[in-house]
């Protein structure tokens, strides 16, 4: 279990993160939501320890990653990071190794995996992708979808016990956000555990177990996602939701 406790966050005088208290259970799927701005993608950096808090309690499954605002040493948190994998809107690949060698790369440099074992893994991730064919090609030869898709390999390359995604199909035309919601639709059904930003509310309503709205730095509402998305209880998540609708 993930649990964010009292989270808090500021950039100077920005509050970007408020007070914001969740938790993620095994196998569960998360979708939050919000307008621009609101603080999702530094909420997802700060889970990953790709940005500290300032404030508040992250805790997984009983270790301590933070409590108010302190870290424990660099290994400790590479030894946590390393059970949470990271999907960004724009795939940020290694554009100069070949596709395989995107997904291999950490596995080989980071847990001292050997070469033979993480090639194996990798084309087995590949192939559960759809991309068997291109493990050669550079990330430039790719679709949108399959840069992607790639890409949620890479982050499945250490075996990580959280996914977490964010706006992993922004980027993309229609049908090829349809090929990535697929893809992570099966990972879903497979109880992957996964916190995913998104402004699919399509996906949110249908794979998410919970939904998380956030605006201006606090979770306003956050709950079953028939309720949030198809009967908010709050009128900023009401407004919100009009544009989708
Ligand atoms: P979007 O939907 O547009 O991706 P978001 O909800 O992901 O928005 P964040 O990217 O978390 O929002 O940004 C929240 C606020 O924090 C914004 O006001 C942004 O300008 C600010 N911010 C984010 N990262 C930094 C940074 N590294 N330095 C200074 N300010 C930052
Ligand atoms: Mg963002």
């Amino acid at each position: 279990v993930l649990t964010v406790k009292n989270a808090k966050k500021s950039f100077g005088e920005n509050h970007v993160l408020n007070d914001i208290s969740f938790e993620v259970g095994k196998g569960e799927v998360i979708a939050i939501i919000g307008p621009s701005g609101s603080g999702k993608s530094t909420l997802l950096r700060c889970c990953t320890i790709l940005e500290h808090l300032d404030g508040g309690l992250i805790q997984y499954s009983g270790d301590v990653l933070c409590k108010d605002g302190k870290y424990g040493d660099k290994e400790q948190m590479q030894n946590i990071r390393k059970k949470f994998g990271l999907v960004f809107q724009n795939f940020n690949l290694f554009p100069h190794f070949s596709v395989l060698r995107n997904v291999t790369e950490a596995p080989i440099r980071v847990a001292g995996m050997d070469r033979q074992k993480a090639e194996a893994h990798g084309r087995e991730l590949l192939h559960k992708m759809g991309l068997s064919e291109k493990e050669n090609a550079y990330p430039c030869e790719l679709s949108g979808g399959q840069q992607q898709r790639v890409a949620i390999a890479r982050a499945m390359a250490l075996d990580p016990d959280i996914l977490f995604f964010d706006e992993p199909t922004s980027a993309l035309d229609p049908e090829l956000t349809g090929e990535i919601l697929k893809v992570m639709r099966e990972l879903a059904e497979e109880h992957m555990t996964m916190v995913v930003v998104t402004h699919e509310m399509g996906f949110a309503r249908d794979v998410a177990d919970r939904v998380i709205f956030m605006d201006k730095g606090y979770i306003v509402e956050q709950g079953d996602p028939k309720v949030v998305i198809d009967h908010p209880e709050n009128e900023r998540t009401r407004l919100f939701l009009q544009r989708f609708a």
